[in-house]
């Protein structure tokens, strides 16, 4: 259930990093100092700290290196170079399999972190074992970082909405945000009061592109509708499905369209605190949000009287600890409360009740800095703007067996056909993966159906595989994802991940022939998860699963 806000509680999760980030891991002493401080009791505190997959609570090297093994990176040969790197770095440095770092257009990716430097990080692209072992040994000799834009490939994609800043703007430079439109939204947002904000959003049709679907005006005002308790807005940028990286992509190169986007959203719903989650493996991201704010904050953007209009809002930057189950609402209101980031049992919806118990609107960042052309243009000539076939612009996120990896802006009616063309798609394509982990495969000749809010692509998440990609091993993986994932609160979920990887195994085992018990013990614990377990990690934990028995026929 939602706790309202108490003491300091809320600082264990900062609390918890600053220690990590000092050393490497959190010793028993150190933790018992934390809990003092914040007056958590410690066997809460070491449970947050011990749910958290970034944390380490047992002495480590303070150079930790994280080498992607999900899935595209494993079907390009992710294993093989953690297996080759490992021997030839030893013991001086930590070597993690890691699930998705969300630098698919990178595939193979690798991330290197230093304890005491947290934020200078360096990672290899695509990783290669010299490439790997020079950015573990000494980080600061390690190939620079492609730019953001990079993941943005130049296949004449005109009339762009949502990307049209990245690599058009200097992320870094307000003046240069300001010169390409920036703030015109927030001062149409101003002139029109928070109810016409809403009203126009809902108007514009706007929706959840977490893929929640939700329209994104109705949530403000039933978020405002709440004046009892005070509102909060949150973003959630952590990002981790498998696959995904357009948030990434928008936060690094237009970085200053978030921060106005959130202004925007909390003064619709009357909130002066906003928090920013972000995942902790995206550092870049995570610098230029914090310049964007610290500039929004001296030019009277953010604080106490935003644009000279009398409205408080501040926007507080929340690194993420790695725990996939936390892009669930509710249990990134746990995390940031400063408890286990797992779901919450509870029938009301956040703009109801959500963080510290007040109403709350939570928005991914494709979501948001959606509404700054909707608010710019006005809802009728936004809406004008789409036809049966556009509804309005989505962003999907490619990568696997394609030519030009990276994000890409379509409308929304377009086909995962068109987009893979765009994208470059091999000609020995196999199998196509919709939605990412929780969506499911489509057959090469079944890419003609479009997208559709509602339909298979829901998180804009697009991975092509060709016939070379091993697909038994690659299920497992996703089995493998989800028993990790799990939070364990529900038996269907916590046994029936279990029993899902150990069946996927026994087949990879057998080369990849299933036997009819395996699959039909598959289905039994498949329907168990989707019908029983409480939330959307269990519910899906199947699909991809399935989808691969019944339409891809993998195991006949
Ligand atoms: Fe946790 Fe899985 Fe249950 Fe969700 S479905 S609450 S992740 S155990």
């Amino acid at each position: 259930r939602a706790r309202p806000s108490r003491g300091r509680r809320h600082l264990l999760l900062p609390g918890l990093h600053a220690l990590n980030d000092r050393v490497g891991w959190i010793s028993e002493g150190a933790l018992a100092y934390l809990c003092r401080r914040l007056t958590v009791p410690p066997a809460e505190a070491y449970g947050v700290a011990t749910f958290s997959p970034l944390f380490s609570v047992r002495p480590r090297p303070a150079t930790v290196l994280r080498v992607c093994t999900d899935l595209v990176c494993t079907a390009a040969g992710a294993s093989d170079l953690c297996t080759a790197v490992e021997e030839r770095l030893g013991g001086g440095v930590h070597v993690e399999r890691s699930p998705c770092l969300g630098l698919c257009e990178r595939a193979p990716a690798a991330l290197v972190t230093k304890a005491g430097d947290p934020v200078r990080t360096a990672v290899s692209a695509p990783a290669t074992v010299e490439g790997a072992v020079l950015a573990a040994s000494a980080p600061d000799s390690a190939p620079e970082e492609p730019p953001a834009e990079t993941a943005v490939p130049q296949t004449g994609q005109d009339g762009l909405v949502l990307l049209s800043r990245v690599g058009a703007v200097d992320p870094s430079s307000l003046d240069d945000y300001r010169a390409h439109g920036g703030y015109t939204a927030l001062r149409r947002a101003f002139a029109l009061g928070p109810a016409g904000v809403a009203r126009e959003v809902a108007d514009s049709g706007p929706v959840g592109q977490g893929g929640a679907v939700f329209p994104t005006g109705r949530v403000w005002q039933a978020a405002a509708s709440r004046p009892d308790h005070p509102p909060y807005l949150v973003c959630n940028a952590g990002e981790s499905a498998p696959g995904a990286f357009r948030d990434r992509v928008l936060m690094e190169g237009d970085p200053f369209a978030l921060v106005e986007a959130m202004t925007i959203a909390a003064y619709a719903i009357g909130a002066h605190r906003g928090f920013l989650c972000l995942r902790d493996e995206f550092p870049r991201a995570t610098s230029r949000m914090r310049h964007a704010v610290e500039q929004a904050r001296t030019r009277g953007l953010l604080g106490d009287d935003v644009l000279g209009r009398g409205y408080a809002f501040d926007i507080e930057i929340r690194r993420g600890a790695g725990a996939y189950v936390c892009g669930e609402e509710t249990a990134l209101f746990n995390s940031i409360e400063g408890h286990r980031g797992e779901p919450r049992c509870q029938p009301l919806s956040p703009a109801e009740q959500g963080l510290f118990g007040g109403p709350t609107a939570v928005h991914d960042v494709e979501t948001l800095v959606g509404v700054l052309p909707a608010l710019t243009l006005g809802a009728p000539a936004y809406t004008a703007t789409a036809t049966e076939r556009s509804i309005r612009p989505q962003l999907f996120c490619v990568s696997g067996s394609v030519e030009r990896p990276g994000v890409y802006e379509l409308p929304s009616g377009a086909t995962p056909a068109e987009l893979l063309s765009a994208a470059g798609v091999r000609e020995n394509l196999r199998a196509v993966l919709l939605g990412g982990a929780t969506g499911g495969f489509v057959r090469p000749d079944e890419l003609d159906v479009p997208f559709a809010f509602e339909g298979r692509a829901g998180s804009g998440v697009v991975m092509a595989f060709d016939d070379t990609v091993p697909l038994p091993r690659l299920l497992l993986r996703i089995a493998e994802f989800f028993r990790d994932e799990s939070c364990g609160r529900c038996v269907p979920c916590r046994v029936g991940t279990v029993r899902q990887e150990e069946a996927l195994r026994r087949i990879v085992e057998r080369t990849g022939a299933a036997a009819a018990d395996d699959i039909a013990l598959l289905r039994d614990v498949g329907r168990a998860m989707r019908d029983a377990s409480m939330c959307g990690l269990g519910q899906n934990a199947w699909n991809a699963v399935e989808s691969a028995v019944d339409r891809l026929g993998v195991y006949g």
